[in-house]
């Protein structure tokens, strides 16, 4: 007997161009001031990367590459949300409803937490779940590893969901 309670994990990373490339990053929707550009097929959103995997894996719907291939020019410099809203529609046809999730974002710069409480916006608005369902952390890993560097940047998510319906599609 399985439980109508569902966790779902995902993690990213993208890497960041050299110095003066450009002058802004997207996480989790929200344009952020950078000394540098992610390089990426899309837009290189690794919050909502993240968060869409986790979403995708809550009902055990593949991952994101399998969803949006980034040899497909379709996806070149798209708007992350995009993804999101296509793994967050295919939730609800599988019988799920969100309950919250847990994103972590590690990185060294830029600094995150300024536009935590726009990133809560953006995903609870887009989301349709309450603010308070909707955690955003930061933190830096001291110095150490790609993100010490300042390098590239790392995000985790995690979802919760509970199951509401039978399975109405695939
Ligand atoms: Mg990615």
């Amino acid at each position: 007997m399985y439980s109508n309670i569902r966790v779902g994990y995902g993690i990213d990373v993208h890497k960041f161009s050299p110095i003066g490339e450009g002058d802004h990053i997207f996480l989790c929707g929200i344009k952020i001031p950078h000394n540098s550009k992610i390089i990426a097929h899309s837009d290189g959103d690794a919050a909502l990367h993240a968060l869409t995997d986790a979403m995708l894996g809550a009902a055990s719907l593949g991952d994101i590459g399998e969803h949006f291939p980034s040899t497909d020019p379709q996806w070149k410099d798209k708007n992350s949300m995009h993804f999101l809203l296509h793994a967050h529609n295919l939730l609800h046809k599988a019988g799920y409803k969100l309950n919250n999730l847990d994103i972590t974002i590690i990185c060294q710069r830029p600094k995150v937490t300024p536009y935590k409480n726009a990133m809560r916006d953006k995903l609870s608005t887009a989301l349709e779940i309450d603010k308070e369902a909707v955690s955003i952390k930061a933190t830096t890993t001291d110095g150490l590893g790609f993100t010490g560097r300042k390098k590239g940047i790392l995000a985790t998510a995690t979802v919760c969901c509970i199951k509401i319906a039978d399975y109405t599609a695939a």
